[in-house]
């Protein structure tokens, strides 16, 4: 199954270029078969997700969210993958927002770590989400790099993903697992046991 796991439309973040129509059609066009809809500090109202899921039979359409979380030197964000309730928009804190997302197991995913100053630095203070941003097309390959050398030391997996906030940021890196994916809980387990696949066309 080919997977975006961090997409963004501008139905939910002012910073995205396209609408979720058009980031879907362009999914589906790139044979994608799942996607998880992670906006900034948003969530998706369930009946809407539901709208768009019946519109696109073709893919799986799961929700998720992107959390901006406080740190010692700035801030980071946090993908967690299957989240609907607007509760998760209060939490600043990461280990709080590890411990809910772990109640309901959600995939946790540390986004581009080096993409800027503190970025990461909820690992510094012993709080390990479930696997890290490798590859995007918004990180520098150095900062991928740095990635990786991260979640070897604690032995973490990385994932590639879009981080798309436009069409254009599709088909450029991704994963692939063997299995098909039924719910979030089932993509935590695979991402915990990296039997999953990291792509990228570049
Ligand atoms: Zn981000
Ligand atoms: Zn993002």
């Amino acid at each position: 199954m080919k997977i975006e796991l961090h997409l963004h439309t501008n139905r939910y973040s002012g910073c995205a270029k396209n609408s979720p129509e058009e980031m879907l059609d362009r999914l589906v066009e790139l044979h994608y078969q799942a996607v998880f809809l992670t906006e900034h500090d948003a969530v998706w109202p369930g009946d809407e997700l539901e709208n768009l899921q019946r519109h696109w039979p073709q893919l799986r359409i799961f929700p998720g969210l992107e959390l901006t979380l406080h740190n010692f030197r700035g801030f980071g964000h946090l993908l967690i993958l299957g989240a609907t309730e607007p509760e998760f928009l209060d939490i600043v804190d990461p280990g709080e927002a590890l411990a809910r997302a772990r109640q309901k197991d959600y995939p946790t995913i540390l986004a581009h770590p080096y993409r800027w100053e503190g970025a990461a630095d909820m690992l510094e203070k012993g709080y390990y989400p479930d696997a890290i941003e490798c590859s995007t097309p918004n990180v520098f390959p150095e900062q991928a790099i740095l990635a990786q050398v991260k979640a070897g030391e604690f032995r973490m997996p990385v994932v590639n993903s879009g981080d798309a906030h436009g069409v254009d940021f599709l088909g450029r890196y991704w994963i692939e697992t063997a299995e098909s994916i039924e719910s979030p809980a089932q993509m935590r387990q695979i991402l915990l046991e990296g039997s999953y696949d990291n792509c990228s066309a570049e």
